[in-house]
């Protein structure tokens, strides 16, 4: 920040003193613009003096909404800048023909405008898992949306302006696409944002959540799936193959595939809890300190894993949006299969007995058992994770309450991948 206030008045006083050199050797108005639009080094002063204006302006809306950023919001910031800026290099060499002063100052407004969207992503996400957000962080971030909302709308109109008019491809199809996307994932970040707010006015046990989540992500996939595609055709048709665009399309396709298979793994768990877990009975919970270890609240009702481990219902059910595995003993919740139930029975449901039958149940086939070892591997690679964090993510800690003392729903530390 500092650099750039730095560098920014240096800039500025080197522009007017050159407009100042101009207006004072040619005296009069006409001569010195002539002169300021023909020398080189006015040019390059102008367009410094222009590019600072947008840097300047940037730090003042990222101040404005965001504050100061914090160290992941930053690091992400810098890794994801510099994939784009060399994407956007090889956009740039698609459309040489129409290399331009005004293209220039379209292709750094946008870098600016996409990096202002990852930072409203980053901290949506931030906000989401955070317990106790302050009331100014949420107004914040939702005139923060509706700002990057506005400033899609007018770049998208104004770069498809051209487009209708003249009816001929030129490089505003790579901002009316561009621009399309922001637009639609500053739509999708909303939307998962109220989605959010609505479950936890319903305080973390609205059941069909990770439903609509997931229609939400995949429709939004679905989306710029179709938006992706109809560019390359675009860009195909007119200039050659979009190189820039294949990474893009490649990412969004199999994220696409992921969620998919995410959630028919989630809906396949949790079609018919009721029936895949047994309620604990009186003496299961009198035997445990009938605590639920999601939520810390006294469970009057629970349902009981295979490893034996007692929860809420409702909690268990918040807890496999995320993870498959037990909460406690991190034995997989696997969706039972018949012989499975009956040799973790036959074991008496000790913590991890489900883990050990899985892989050394004897008869198990070849697959099976190497499903297990790959499955035991990484769940031993995020027990380490959790340790390396020096936070566990079954037992939430303290600050995970909230104001009014009441708990919040848990920090999910480890991939869903898991
Ligand atoms: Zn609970
Ligand atoms: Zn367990």
């Amino acid at each position: 920040m500092i650099r750039l206030q730095t560098y920014a008045a240096f800039s500025l006083l080197a522009t007017t003193s050159a407009v100042y050199y101009a207006f004072s050797s040619r005296e009069q108005f006409y001569p010195a613009m002539v002169y300021l639009s023909s020398s080189k080094i006015c040019f390059v002063l102008l367009l410094n003096t222009g590019l600072v204006a947008m840097c300047t302006t940037w730090q003042l809306v990222k101040r404005i909404f965001l504050g100061t950023l914090r160290e992941a919001e930053v690091e992400q910031l810098n890794e994801q800048s510099w994939r784009e800026v060399v994407e956007i290099l090889f956009a740039v060499t698609i459309f040489r023909q129409d290399f331009s002063v005004a293209f220039l100052a379209m292709v750094a407004a946008l870098l600016l405008v996409k990096a202002l969207h990852w930072l409203a992503q980053k901290r949506v996400d931030y906000i989401e898992t955070t317990p106790s957000v302050p009331m100014l962080s949420h107004i914040r971030i939702v005139s923060f949306m509706v700002f990057l909302l506005a400033v899609d709308c007018i770049f998208l109109s104004r770069s498809l302006m051209p487009l209708i008019k003249n009816r001929e491809a030129s490089v505003a199809i790579f901002f009316s696409f561009e621009y399309m996307i922001l637009a639609t994932s500053t739509v999708s970040i909303f939307v998962k944002y109220v989605f959010y707010v609505s479950d936890m006015l319903m305080e973390g046990q609205w059941e069909k959540k990770a439903v609509y989540t997931f229609y939400l992500e995949l429709i939004s996939d679905l989306v710029h799936l179709f938006l992706y595609m109809l560019f390359f055709v675009a860009i195909f048709l007119n200039y050659g193959v979009p190189l820039h665009l294949i990474r893009e399309l490649y990412e969004t396709f199999r994220s696409f595939r992921i969620r998919v298979s995410d959630y028919v793994r989630y809906r396949k768990i949790t079609s018919n809890m009721n029936e895949r877990f047994p309620d604990a009975t009186a003496d299961e919970l009198n035997a445990s300190d009938a605590t639920c270890i999601i939520c810390r609240e006294e469970m009057t009702t629970a349902k009981k894993l295979l490893c034996g481990h007692l929860f809420h219902v409702h909690c268990l059910r918040s807890w496999l949006e995320r993870q498959h595995t037990c909460p406690t003993c991190r034995a997989p919740i696997v969706p039972p299969d018949n012989g499975r139930t009956a040799s973790a029975q036959q074991h008496g449901a000790q913590p991890g007995v489900q883990l050990a039958a899985g892989i050394g149940a004897p008869g198990s086939e070849g697959a099976t058992s190497e499903n297990m070892n790959r499955r035991q591997a990484k769940l031993e690679a995020a027990a380490s994770a959790a340790s390396i964090y020096g936070r566990s993510f079954a037992y939430p800690p303290t600050n995970t309450l909230n104001r009014n003392g009441k708990p919040c729903r848990i920090v999910c530390f480890l991939p869903l991948s898991l």
